[in-house]
C-alpha cells in the first residue's frame, strides 16, 4: 500500500470523524456520522437552493423501479452488469435503480403535454444502488450506493441549446460557491464517429447534439477541452472534472443531451399548429453526489470546512470550573441560533483546549475567564484570522450567522 496523502479524504474523514465504513454493513457503503451527516444536509441545501433559482421544480421518486421500466430504458441490456441482482415479489421483479431517468420519464408522462408545458426541469436528490469492483471502491469516492443532485430536463428541440447554457451556468454557480473552482475543469466529450457500435447509430442525431452543445459552450465562453471517444452510448456529455489530493483528475460529475430515452418511452407532446412532437432530454447533476462532492471539497480543503459547511462551527472553551454557568448560557444562545456549538467542560488547560479546537479544524473558539464573566463578553480566537477583539456575545452571534448566511 501506498502512504496516504495526509489530505486524502480517508484519513481526514476518520480523524475528523466525518464518515465510517463497517465491513458487516458490507464493503462500498459508507455511514455518515453525525458530524458528516451535518455537512451533507448543508450541501442538501445548497443543492436544492440553488436549484429553486435555476427554476427546478422538485420531486421526489422510488429507489425501486420495475423490472418492464428497465427493459423500455435498456438499462438491462445496456447497463445489468452495473445492477444488483432483481427482487421478485409475488411474482412482479424489481430492480434496486442505478438511475432515475425512467422514474423521472413516467412521472412526467402522467398526463398530455402540450408544447406550453416546455421546459420541465425536475430535480432530486436521488438514491442509486449500483455495483463497482471491489478493486475500484474507494472511501465517498466510489462506493456501491450513493445520492446524486440529479434532475433531468424535458425540452422543445427549440429550446435545446438556451436550456443547456443554464445547465452550464448553474453548474459554474455550484462549483464556485463550494469553493471548487480551481480544481474543476471542464471537457466536452464526444463519440469517435468510426465506431458505430459503442455509440448509437445515427449521424444526424450526434450532429445535432454536438453542435448545439459546443454553441451552449461557446455562447457562455466556458473554458473546455475536447475529447473524442468519451461520449456516452445516446449523447454528447459535459463532463466536470475535478483534481484530488493526490493530482489524480476524475469525473465529479456530467451534463448529458439525450434524443434516445424521449424515443423509448415515446414522449410526445403537441405543437402549437397541432401536430405530435418529440422533446429531448437532459441529463445533469447539480453538484455531483453528496459524497463525491463531500470528497473534493474535504480534500481541497484540507479538513478546514468553510464557516457554512463545518461540522461543528463554534467550541465555547470555560477556562475554570467558575466559568462554567456562563459558559453554558453562552452554549445554549449559540444553540437557540441553530450555530453548530460544542462545549469543554473537560480539566484540560486552556492551551490543550485551545490546541485540541485547532486539532479538528474548528472555524470560531470562544474563551471564557474571569475578565470575560465580569465584562459580559466572550473572546474570540478565529481558525483563519487568529485572536479577534473580546465582544459582547450578541455581536458574536450577529457576525456568525451573517457569514453563514453567505456561505462564507
Ligand atoms: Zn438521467
Amino acid at each position: 500500500m501506498t502512504e496516504m496523502n495526509d489530505n486524502d479524504h480517508k484519513k481526514l474523514g476518520q480523524e475528523l470523524d466525518l464518515f465510517y465504513i463497517d465491513e458487516k454493513v458490507g464493503k462500498g457503503l459508507p455511514m455518515w456520522t453525525p458530524k458528516g451527516t451535518a455537512i451533507k444536509f448543508e450541501l442538501e441545501n445548497f443543492t436544492r437552493e440553488l436549484e429553486r433559482k435555476y427554476g427546478y421544480d422538485h420531486v421526489s421518486t422510488p429507489y425501486l423501479g420495475g423490472e418492464e421500466l428497465y427493459k423500455t430504458s435498456g438499462h438491462l441490456a445496456h447497463y445489468r452488469a452495473s445492477m444488483y441482482a432483481p427482487i421478485d415479489m409475488d411474482g412482479d421483479v424489481f430492480y434496486l435503480r442505478p438511475m432515475a431517468c425512467p422514474h423521472h420519464i413516467r412521472l412526467m408522462q402522467r398526463k398530455p403535454l402540450s408544447y406550453r408545458d416546455f421546459p420541465v426541469r425536475y430535480a432530486e436528490i436521488a438514491d442509486y444502488n449500483r455495483y463497482e469492483k471491489s478493486g475500484e471502491l474507494m472511501g465517498m469516492i466510489r462506493t456501491r450506493y450513493f445520492e446524486l443532485t440529479d434532475g433531468h430536463i424535458f425540452t422543445r428541440p427549440d429550446q435545446l441549446k438556451d436550456e443547456f447554457v443554464n445547465v452550464c451556468k448553474m453548474i459554474a454557480e455550484g462549483m464556485k460557491g463550494l469553493g471548487l473552482e480551481d480544481i474543476v475543469s471542464y471537457r466536452f466529450s464526444k463519440r469517435d464517429p468510426n465506431n458505430k457500435e459503442k455509440y448509437y447509430p445515427d449521424d444526424e442525431f450526434w450532429n445535432r447534439a454536438e453542435s448545439t452543445m459546443k454553441q451552449a459552450l461557446d455562447e457562455i465562453g466556458f473554458k473546455y477541452t475536447e475529447a473524442e471517444d468519451e461520449a456516452a452510448f445516446y449523447g454528447p456529455k459535459l463532463d466536470i472534472q475535478a483534481k484530488n489530493a493526490n493530482g489524480k483528475e476524475d469525473t465529479l460529475f456530467t451534463a448529458q443531451i439525450d434524443f434516445l430515452l424521449p424515443e423509448k418511452f415515446n414522449i410526445t407532446y403537441v405543437d402549437s399548429d397541432g401536430s405530435e412532437k418529440r422533446p429531448v432530454m437532459i441529463h445533469r447533476s447539480t453538484i455531483g453526489s453528496l459524497g463525491r462532492v463531500f470528497a473534493f471539497i474535504t480534500e481541497h480543503c484540507e479538513g478546514k470546512f468553510p464557516l457554512w459547511l463545518a461540522p461543528v462551527q463554534v467550541k465555547v472553551l470555560p477556562i475554570g470550573e467558575t466559568h462554567f454557568l456562563y459558559a453554558t448560557e453562552i452554549f445554549d444562545k449559540l444553540k437557540a441560533e441553530g450555530i453548530r456549538v460544542e462545549l469543554d467542560v473537560s480539566d484540560e488547560t486552556l492551551g490543550k483546549k485551545i490546541r485540541n479546537t485547532k486539532m479538528e479544524k474548528i472555524p470560531y473558539a470562544l474563551v471564557i475567564g474571569d475578565k470575560e464573566l465580569a465584562d459580559k463578553k466572550v473572546t474570540v480566537e478565529s481558525r483563519d484570522s487568529g485572536n479577534l477583539d473580546a465582544m459582547p456575545i450578541a455581536e458574536f452571534v450577529s457576525k456568525l450567522t451573517e457569514e453563514i448566511r453567505n456561505r462564507k
